[in-house]
């Protein structure tokens, strides 16, 4: 008997959970480094018990998943995929309920039905969720009315009331957001396995938003999904088989600490995976190259994500890839790109030509969110709709014109009926942004900003 070739790698099986192996000690050279961005825990024997329990505590996504995510990565930076990421800026522990996630995963399905029929390729789903707790910050201290107290970090690090008690870091909330991590996963996977993703479905559901005030201008694209959706249906394409969509994890690795205690090592290959979510990225505040979390990255086999602001020249992006991608493979490293509207028609192109002429192939996604925060004159922080489709159009002129591949979106959004962002076809003004203003950390996209974003760039592609 010979035995069977595996064609797809096993999404799920065994770690070795030891972290006390030689390889796994490979991982704590990040130590050695400089490191921004690093709470200080108070208590260091509450903070080892802690990190002692998450070294233990099953992985929260696995190896064979990760390499599948790689792949799927490679196709999108090939052109025979687009990556479609969004979700909170900072998921926060309270806000992690059944209906939230919900309204999210529904939001992100809903898009990526759009993309997929204007892209013509499968859209590869992932949230920023399951993961998302930690936020680099620019300043370290905060001072109201004369009081300066230490910044908000994200849930994972400390509370976000303008209390000295709520802002002190507590490591007990690595253990929070490990756990709501889980919970998020939960719902993921069972969300996009059963009748909830079925595309049918999804379908009826932007029917239903095309049909909203002011937003027929969008019908013409739906009827033509509708035309497509019937025309499967007629040939009896298996719409069972189609109820079951890949959905990735993924967050800023921010927390080296954190990222280590769950990294784990795959039990075929002996490779080192990070397991607290699918697809990991560097921040613009932490990608310097002798830095801690490129050093730490670098040992990882995840997919990895860069985010590179207008400063960043061709020489950083080509070291970057020498540092976390020496092998040049394919799907392993991601650019993601967040210029500002009014800056990436000028600065995209040399990037992209520069990196393409060394020969690398990194995929290139846009983030349209983090060139255009703004506060508004009421002194919310904010976003304009308009900047954000801009960036994205940026994003497609410059790679039509270079003849490079865009892979992607990576959007700041929630499934809720927040007023964050200013602008859309519900004309969120400033005084609107009174009405719902719930986010902690970046404005996001709202349910109907979200959709309307995507009909948008589907209209786009399809000119
Ligand atoms: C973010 O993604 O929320 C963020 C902080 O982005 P950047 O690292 O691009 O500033
Ligand atoms: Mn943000």
């Amino acid at each position: 008997m010979t035995s069977t070739t595996r064609t797809t790698p096993a999404r799920a099986h065994a770690f070795s959970l030891s972290s006390t192996s030689e390889e796994l000690a490979a991982l704590g050279t990040w130590r050695e480094y400089p490191r921004v961005q690093q709470p200080a825990w108070p208590d260091e024997a509450e903070r080892s018990a802690v990190f002692d329990r998450l070294r233990t505590a099953p992985p929260l996504v696995f190896a064979g998943e990760v390499d599948v995510l790689r792949s799927r990565l490679a196709d999108a930076a090939r052109g025979e995929a687009f990556l479609l990421q969004g979700g909170d800026c900072a998921e926060t522990f309270a806000d992690s309920t059944a209906d939230r996630i919900r309204a999210k995963i529904r939001t992100i399905l809903q898009m990526s039905a759009v993309l997929t029929y204007a892209a013509s390729v499968p859209v590869i789903k992932m949230g920023r969720m399951a993961g998302q707790f930690a936020k680099p910050r620019s300043a370290d201290d905060e001072t109201r009315e004369g009081v300066t107290l230490p910044t908000y970090r994200g849930d994972a690090v400390n509370g976000y009331p303008f209390t000295a008690e709520a802002r002190i870091p507590d490591p007990q909330r690595l253990w929070e957001m490990y756990t709501t991590s889980a919970q998020t996963l939960n719902l993921l996977r069972a969300f996009t396995s059963g009748g909830f993703a079925d595309l049918r479905e999804v379908h009826s559901w932007n029917q239903g938003f095309v049909r909203g005030p002011g937003y027929d201008r969008y019908e013409q694209v739906a009827q033509e999904i509708d035309r497509a959706v019937r025309f499967m249906e007629a040939i009896g394409a298996d719409f069972e088989a189609l109820q079951s969509v890949d959905f990735y994890a993924s967050h800023e690795a921010l927390l080296l600490d954190y990222e280590e205690a769950m990294s784990r090592i795959d039990s075929r290959s002996g490779e080192i995976y990070g397991c607290s979510g699918h697809f990991l990225w560097i921040g613009e505040r932490t990608r310097q190259l002798d830095g801690a979390h490129v050093e730490f990255m670098s040992r990882l086999r995840n997919p990895i994500g860069v985010k590179l602001g207008p400063s960043t020249s061709v020489d950083d992006a080509l070291r970057l890839i020498d540092r976390l991608d020496p092998d040049r493979e394919p799907g392993r490293i991601t650019f993601i790109t967040r210029m500002g509207a009014r800056q990436i028609r000028d600065v995209l192109p040399a990037l992209v030509e520069g990196v393409r002429d060394a020969g690398a192939t990194p995929a290139w996604v846009t983030d349209p969110m983090h060139g255009n925060t703004i506060t508004s004159s009421n002194g919310y922080k904010t976003r304009r709709f308009e900047d954000i489709l801009d960036e994205v159009v940026g994003f497609f002129e410059v790679h039509r014109a270079l003849g490079t591949v865009p892979g992607g979106l990576h959007m700041e959004l929630t499934g809720d009926d927040v007023t964050e962002v200013l602008g859309g076809t519900g004309h969120i003004d400033e005084a609107g942004l009174e009405r719902r203003y719930e986010t902690l950390v970046d404005p996001r996209l709202n349910h109907q900003q979200s959709l309307e974003l995507a009909f948008l760039v589907a209209e786009m592609l399809g000119r």
